[in-house]
């Protein structure tokens, strides 16, 4: 591991994650998606070591990342223990248990039989004693909910996890967990949700009267955003049809139907206000996900050095002006993008 200071110094430049005492980067990198079976290992391990060096310690994982599922956990043990193996405790990975495993028996959901046995495999595919966060991917309405977050608590006092967390609850169901989490005697350190320019939901109030950034704010409960470029709609490249090498052309979480004529004219505009900051779009997306102080941190995707380049970049513009931040409100649409939405609405 060299030295963060370099091109892209802000990324060591660590945010408090909510009212705990973990720092977080303000960009992390996820393996959702280009680390799976079909990329090469050294295409993934030349990724995850550029981030690294840039100062992106946080590693966000699911069981589920591949495919096939476990495939990004296991490729991400490999470089870890080829070449990260006495940086273990210069680094924060995640990983999360709730959505399909596998299929049949046990194989999703908030129960603590599946929560507790895929933490197992993930340790196992990681090559790791512990992760520092460990999630509920998801809120399970048919599992007590008292059963997920016991699951979590036994995740941090066997050792397993340093910190839990939750991932795609509304507000109501965070604030009934973290009740949860009162009793059973473990802190819940960090939400994960989607936000971006055109998914704005946890700025939104929901049948409880209050909106997941209210919750978190008051429950000093860290914000840790994901997918703040759009899976890629936030930046020009479709503004002319679809590039074969991006994700919308591989035909899975990013389907043709989310390039409106309505996105992309927001898009366009969005793209305009960035060009006027002298940031390109994904770099705006970036900054203004984190005007917000009560998001820690954006966990961004990417399947090229360039592209992380690029989006570290935003770190140098976090500041808005009242006439930006308004410009952006009249052309930062509901994109009905939010995939994850069935979820944070139980
Ligand atoms: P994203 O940052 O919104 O999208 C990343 C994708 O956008 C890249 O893979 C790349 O796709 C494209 N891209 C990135 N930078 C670009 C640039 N500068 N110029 C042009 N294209 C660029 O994030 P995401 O991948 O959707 O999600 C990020 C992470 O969030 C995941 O890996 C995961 O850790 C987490 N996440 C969590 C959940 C959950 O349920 N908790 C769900 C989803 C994601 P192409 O080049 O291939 O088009």
């Amino acid at each position: 591991m060299t030295s963060p200071a370099g091109s892209t110094p802000s990324a060591s430049h660590q945010r408090r994650l909510g009212g705990s005492g973990l720092a977080v980067p303000p960009i992390s990198l996820g393996l959702w998606q280009n680390f799976g079976e079909q990329t090469a290992l050294e295409t993934q391990r030349g990724l995850v070591l550029h981030a690294v060096d840039a100062g992106i310690v946080h590693i966000d994982l699911a069981n589920n990342y591949g495919p096939p599922p476990g495939a990004a956990e296991a490729s991400f043990g490999r470089i870890l223990a080829r070449d990260l193996a006495g940086h273990r405790d210069e680094l924060l990975i995640s990983t999360k248990a709730g959505y399909r495993m596998w299929p049949g028996a046990y194989g999703e959901g908030g129960s603590r039989k599946h929560l507790l046995s895929s933490l197992d495999q993930s340790l196992d595919r990681l090559g790791l004693d512990h992760v520092d966060i460990f999630y509920s991917h998801r809120y399970d309405p048919t599992t007590p909910l008292e059963e997920t977050i016991g699951a979590l608590a036994t995740a941090v006092s066997s050792g397993r996890a340093r910190y839990v967390g939750v991932s795609s609850y509304s507000a109501r169901r965070t604030r009934e967990a973290l009740a949860a989490a009162d009793t059973a005697g473990v802190r819940l350190s960090v939400h994960q949700p989607s936000y971006s320019l055109l998914n704005r939901w946890i700025e939104e109030p929901d049948a409880s009267g209050e909106s997941v950034l209210d919750v978190a704010g008051d429950a000093g409960l860290g914000v840790l955003a994901f997918s703040p470029l759009a899976q890629g709609m936030l930046t020009t490249k479709y503004l002319d049809g679809i590039p074969g090498d991006s994700r919308a052309a591989r035909g899975g979480s990013l389907p043709p139907s989310y390039l409106s004529l309505r996105n992309r004219a927001a898009i366009a505009a969005l793209a305009e206000i960035a060009s006027d900051r002298g940031q390109s779009l994904a770099q705006m997306a970036v900054s203004w996900c984190l005007r917000d102080s009560r998001v820690s941190g954006v966990l961004v995707g990417a399947r090229t050095t360039d592209q992380l380049d690029e989006n570290l970049a935003a770190l140098e513009h976090l500041d808005f002006s009242a006439a930006e931040l308004a410009a952006i409100d009249e052309n930062s649409v509901d994109g009905e993008i939010n995939l994850w939405a069935a979820r944070s609405s139980a």
